[in-house]
């Protein structure tokens, strides 16, 4: 009996040990394949009908969002403590649209009144003309789901004492697909004031390989990592370096690089064409995370059976342990 108890005590020593010695990299083997696939193929399923702002559709996304953080234990980011920032926006044809941004909120500790925002967009392109559904399970289902995966790998290091010290909003646009109005109408009426907005990392497409990489798949594009910062590009790198070793195309940070779309070749200006636009014109540093187009891009065959996870996998957990420093790290990012 002694003995046993003996053992026991030394057992729960050990146990409580191990907690406290866990590392960044622990939380980041949270983020796996199977659960990102998870995710997916409830998001970017039919019954979500393309996920058009303004539709049923944009309604089932924030809710299926919503729901997740709830259960995940990340509050609501908004200003009454909701995960919804309601707006009426005006599409390209002068419509006017009632939709909603989602925001997840995990407080920092010493600084929390520092934010970091991660953002994807919610909602893609909806039902074609003859009923085919735009699932959008690389646009931007992707980098939707990685924001999730990312949010639980910080609370399950809250929750071990290991919370970040800067605060963590996760910010899902809507509208993007109208013209990048959600992420515009966060940067007019934030939640968070700009000026306490230490970057962005905005991910959209990030579950497929381009037709540049199909000898060599375990890459990703990175634009804007350098331009407002140099900081955020080292700890991008080192980011990079340390943990994950994926081969970073850098060739879009130059806005005038060509590439073959819609049918010729044109200017990329990819720095100008996703949500981290709004943050980037504001002076916040910002990364656009970006696997390049496809042939499905905006088309009905942008489906969840074409994602390669393992490679989604590692792009998200590239993406947390670069936010991991940037939350943790003693000094806030410099801007150039
Ligand atoms: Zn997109």
């Amino acid at each position: 009996m002694k003995t046993l108890t003996y053992f026991s005590v030394l057992f729960f020593v050990f146990s409580c040990g191990s907690e406290a010695q866990k590392t960044v990299t622990d939380y980041a083997e949270s983020i796996t394949e199977t659960e990102l696939k998870t995710h997916l193929y409830t998001y970017a399923s039919d019954e979500f009908m393309g996920r058009e702002a303004g539709t049923e559709g944009e309604i089932l996304a924030i809710n299926f969002l919503k729901n997740y953080y709830e259960s995940a234990g990340v509050s609501g980011g908004s200003t009454d403590g909701s995960y919804f920032q309601e707006m009426t926006v005006t599409d390209r044809s002068g419509n006017s649209i009632d939709s909603y941004n989602v925001l997840g909120y995990i407080e920092g500790s010493d600084k929390a009144n520092e934010v970091l925002v991660i953002t994807s967009h919610l909602d893609h392109i909806g039902i074609e003309a003859d009923g085919q559904i735009n699932n959008g399970a690389d646009d931007d289902g992707s980098g939707t789901v990685a924001m999730m995966e990312i949010a639980e790998a910080f609370i399950m290091a809250k929750e071990d004492g290991n919370g970040p010290r800067r605060s963590l909003l996760f910010l899902h646009v809507s509208a993007e697909e109208k013209g990048l109005l959600g992420s515009k109408y966060y940067t007019d009426n934030p939640i968070y004031p700009l000026t306490n907005t230490v970057a962005n990392l905005n991910i959209d497409m990030i579950g497929r390989i381009d037709s540049l990489h199909i000898e060599q798949p375990d890459y990703i594009y990175l634009i804007g990592s350098d331009i407002l910062s140099d900081d955020l590009h080292d700890v991008s790198e080192k980011a990079n370096e340390d943990y994950v070793g994926l081969t970073i195309d850098y060739r879009y940070n130059d806005p005038t690089t060509l590439v073959y779309e819609f049918g010729r070749w044109r200017e990329n200006r990819y720095y100008y064409r996703s949500d981290h636009y709004h943050f980037v014109k504001n002076n916040i540093p910002a990364i656009f995370y970006f696997n390049g187009t496809h042939k499905d891009y905006h088309a009905p065959t942008d489906t969840v059976e074409k994602i390669n996870y393992n490679l989604l996998e590692k792009r998200t957990r590239l993406i947390f342990y670069t936010a991991w420093e940037i939350v943790n790290r003693e000094e806030r990012l410099s801007l150039k």
